[in-house]
């Protein structure tokens, strides 16, 4: 059985002389397109028929089903699929995997905890499937190799300033033919990120404290990919949430909160989902699941200060900078965060603090070929793919060179249409974590909110405030445990006599601080070529090993 939707392009394909289809392994293994584009899947299934069969099975039997869709049974069998998916979420502390928790029935409001994993931040759920998969390949590619051929073996880079770094590093821990490299800006990611990465000590999880900003440690890695000469020794991969198979792993829990919430009332029509975003990840695959058929009435994004999201879908222009209008808007003297030079700005909500959102090219993509079909019928499927792929490139030359692109209104209607935003402030974000836990904000008391997850909320909060369809659920995704970020949960429950941080660490984080760590150092003085000579060194080290 071939599927048509297991081929997959990239979002910027207008040229019919270059290689329009690839495989899923490619676009694992690739991460970006060449072109610079994103890779997207080819068609996108309508699996409406599927819901009896689907409703009743256990996350992991439910990821198995929809990711099946999406990769071809030539590249991974039905036997290695369940294998790699089983494995992926066995590592999941709850018996649901994702649990739904009710915080308030009058309201309607449900909270989807996805911070169950093993570095209790939901980034686990797609990157303990990208690890599994990651492995299977190599293992493959190795098996058939002729007698004298070198192994081919995978180093993975990262730059992270907390969540990717630690749900990447126990993703890869201890797979066989990859390393993992991930850089840190030196004393400047949280002490409990610091040591959920540096204490994992298998051999091929390397973490590198380097003297400098989060920025550099992102420069580092950029020219690292564009090296030669590394890329002639080492086949050099990245786990960041442009890699498809993230996303397609995170469609699972759309489907599995949907069904919770149909086991308790079999009449139910549809539901809103609030998505606290940065990169347009995790709610990306709420747009897929959409587009297979989910009965979503809203998909709402909850950005934190810094928001581009919220700004484009307010004008339809996609602007790196603020407007000063913009900025009186969003009331930055009130609650201001620290911005950089660049203008990303320091927030409660690190995990969100980017200042472009990746993932929105896919979303930029589909929308853009659904006008040109609907405006040139008679022009046929493909000629309509290369016209998207054209704009899609169009815009984003024009992001790198000006700074910015607006997009025909026809466009951003669409993108209404399905979405809708709230940009939430430092302030309210401790507010909601306050509120939420006196029980004055919701029905449900002493629960702890981290702030990513208080972002979305005080959205879910304001989208109920705003609105008159109160038959329609709202499912708040939560993206991590409050442990993860004790400052800014202490910050906001300072005052609550009753609240002692204790309660809420799990026994994982008790005496992390005092294990042994693993951790290897650039300074500004060795700088780039210091930490391409580790690398490489490292690597030859674990080989010979
Ligand atoms: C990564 C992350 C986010 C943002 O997810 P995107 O996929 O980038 O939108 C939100 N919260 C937490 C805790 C995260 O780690």
């Amino acid at each position: 059985m071939v599927h048509n939707n297991s081929k997959y392009s990239s979002t910027r394909y207008h040229d019919s002389s270059l290689q329009e289809f690839f495989s899923f392994e490619e676009v694992v293994l690739k991460g970006l397109a060449s072109d610079g584009g994103l890779f997207h899947p080819h068609e996108v299934p309508d699996v409406r028929s599927k819901y009896q069969e689907w409703k009743d099975l256990s996350f992991a039997e439910l990821a198995y089903q929809v990711i099946r869709l999406y990769v071809d049974d030539h590249e991974i069998s039905n036997d290695e699929l369940r294998s790699i998916v089983d494995q992926s979420y066995s590592t999941f502390r709850h018996p649901d995997t994702v649990p739904l928790v009710t915080l308030d029935e009058k309201k309607d409001l449900h909270l989807l905890e996805l911070f169950h994993g093993p570095t209790f931040a939901f980034k686990d759920v797609a990157l303990q499937f990208l690890g599994n998969l990651f492995e299977f390949f190599l293992v493959r590619k190795n098996q058939k190799l002729e007698q004298g051929q070198p192994r081919h073996h995978l180093t993975v880079i990262g730059a992270t300033s907390g969540d990717t770094g630690s749900a990447a590093i126990y993703g890869l821990r201890g797979k066989k033919d990859v390393s993992i490299f991930i850089t840190f800006p030196d004393g400047k990611v949280s002490p409990v990120q610091e040591a959920q990465m540096t204490t994992v000590l298998d051999p091929n999880v390397h973490c590198i404290s380097v003297q400098g900003t989060f920025d550099d440690c992102q420069d580092y890695v950029k020219a690292l990919f564009a090296d030669p000469e590394m890329n002639k020794i080492h086949h050099l991969a990245a786990v960041n949430s442009i890699n498809w198979a993230r996303i397609l792993a995170q469609i699972t829990y759309y489907f599995y909160a949907y069904f919770q919430l149909l086991k308790q009332r079999p009449d139910l029509q549809q539901v809103k989902f609030v998505v606290p975003t940065g990169n347009f990840g995790d709610i990306l695959a709420g747009y897929y699941a959409k587009r297979m058929g989910l009965p979503v009435a809203k998909l709402v994004i909850a950005t934190n200060e810094n928001d581009i999201l919220h700004r484009f879908w307010k004008t339809g222009s996609y602007s790196k900078k603020e407007t000063p209008a913009s900025e009186a808007h969003a009331g930055l003297k009130e609650d201001g965060a620290q911005a950089h030079e660049d203008g990303v700005k320091e927030t409660y909500s690190p995990a969100m603090d980017i200042l472009v959102s990746s993932n929105f090219e896919r979303l930029l993509w589909h929308l853009t070929l659904e006008y040109e079909l609907e405006s040139n019928p008679s022009d046929g499927l493909e000629s309509s793919v290369r016209a998207a792929g054209g704009k899609l490139n169009d815009l984003f030359q024009s992001l790198k060179q000006t700074g910015s692109f607006t997009v025909e209104p026809e466009i951003l209607n669409k993108a209404r249409h399905i979405f809708s935003t709230h940009r939430v402030s430092n302030a309210e974000t401790l507010e909601t974590i306050k509120g939420s836990y006196q029980g004055k904000l919701i029905a449900k008391s002493k629960y702890v909110l981290d702030p990513h997850s208080a972002i979305g909320v005080a959205a879910s909060l304001r989208e109920i405030a705003g609105t008159d369809r109160a038959d329609v659920p709202i499912v708040s995704l939560s993206t991590a445990h409050p442990a993860k970020f004790a400052g800014a949960v202490e910050l906001a429950l300072q005052e609550e006599k009753e609240f002692d941080f204790n309660t809420v660490l799990p026994e994982q984080f008790v005496g992390l601080d005092s294990q042994e760590r693993k951790v290897l150092k650039v300074s500004s003085h060795e700088g780039l070529g210091g930490l391409r000579d580790l690398i490489t060194r490292e690597v030859e080290k674990e080989k010979s090993a």
